[in-house]
């Protein structure tokens, strides 16, 4: 079966990207499932450290497993991991990707606990791809009233030091500050940083991760996509549209769950197919 790796190389060729989605529970996990199976791509599955607690560090992973046994491309990703303690739980927990977010550190900070993350990873499972990030980009998944506090043009990532991150670290996937924002800004997001994206592509070669693309426009994103964004992730809008579809779902007298949880699921696989399509190039 193809790895992870595989498919991102095969991103690059075909200037399109693999989705990312978060969930922290059974239903979130068969929305991102059924949709990547429904238009038959592959998929990444994200959980950050409070959605992994939610739904089981090790449930997570057999779930996954399940899915990687019946053939299909469904990978896992521990999303936003504060320390090297969780970063190696994640890898011996079986996933295929850890990030470790060092954003809010001083850059020598970051790049020495990335590499002990990395180091982890070789001595473990050379497999697993580890990802790393630089430029604060908020932190939340959730709707906004405005621009999180200590974002700004300023922590955008300069393409030089991202260029001395990335060799120093050794790390496979770079996720940087261009613009995007975690959460929706409910007044509109920023427009996406696309030059920068580009010259920062050129200055690592490695695959490069939009994170919080959550409220960025089709257009925004497809044009990230061709500067050289090979992962995306969407959180924040999957969110929204469980809830809304849950609070349809409960309205009645229906108490039993797969029927009342089923709402959410279906507007969940909306939100999730439309982007699908849109990072895969799918008419
Ligand atoms: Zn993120």
């Amino acid at each position: 079966m193809k790895t992870l790796r595989d498919y991102l190389i095969e991103a690059e060729e075909r200037k399109i990207a693999v989705g990312h989605f978060n969930i922290s529970d059974s239903e979130g996990f068969k929305a991102v499932v059924e949709s990547a199976q429904e238009l038959g791509v592959p998929v990444i599955v994200g959980v950050s450290e409070g959605e992994r607690d939610f739904i089981g560090i090790e449930e997570v992973a057999a779930l996954v497993k399940v899915e990687k046994g019946k053939g299909f491309p469904v990978f896992l990703n521990a999303d936003h991991t504060y320390s090297f303690e969780k970063v190696k739980k994640a890898i011996d927990s079986g996933f295929d990707s850890v990030i470790f977010d060092g954003a809010k550190l001083s850059l020598e900070d970051n790049i020495k606990i990335t590499k002990e993350c990395v180091e982890y990873r070789n001595s473990k499972d050379p497999s697993v791809l580890v990802e790393a990030e630089m430029g604060y980009i908020g932190q939340s998944s959730k709707m906004l009233d405005e621009v999180p506090e200590g974002v700004s043009l300023e922590t955008q990532t300069k393409p030089e030091e991202a260029k001395r991150f990335v060799k120093e670290t050794g790390i496979d996937l770079f996720a940087p500050s261009v613009g995007n924002i975690h959460g929706i800004v409910k007044s509109g997001e920023p427009d996406l940083n696309i030059s920068l994206i580009k010259e920062i592509a050129t200055a690592v070669i490695i695959p490069l991760v939009l994170h919080g693309a959550s409220g960025n426009s089709d257009e925004d994103i497809k044009k990230a996509i061709e500067a050289g964004i090979r992962i995306v992730h969407i959180n924040t809008e999957i969110r929204v549209a469980y809830k809304e579809g849950v609070e349809e779902g409960v309205k009645g007298e229906e108490v039993a769950p797969y029927k009342f949880m089923a709402e959410g699921l279906e507007e969940m696989k909306k939100v999730i197919k439309n982007k699908l399509k849109l990072f895969n190039n799918i008419a």
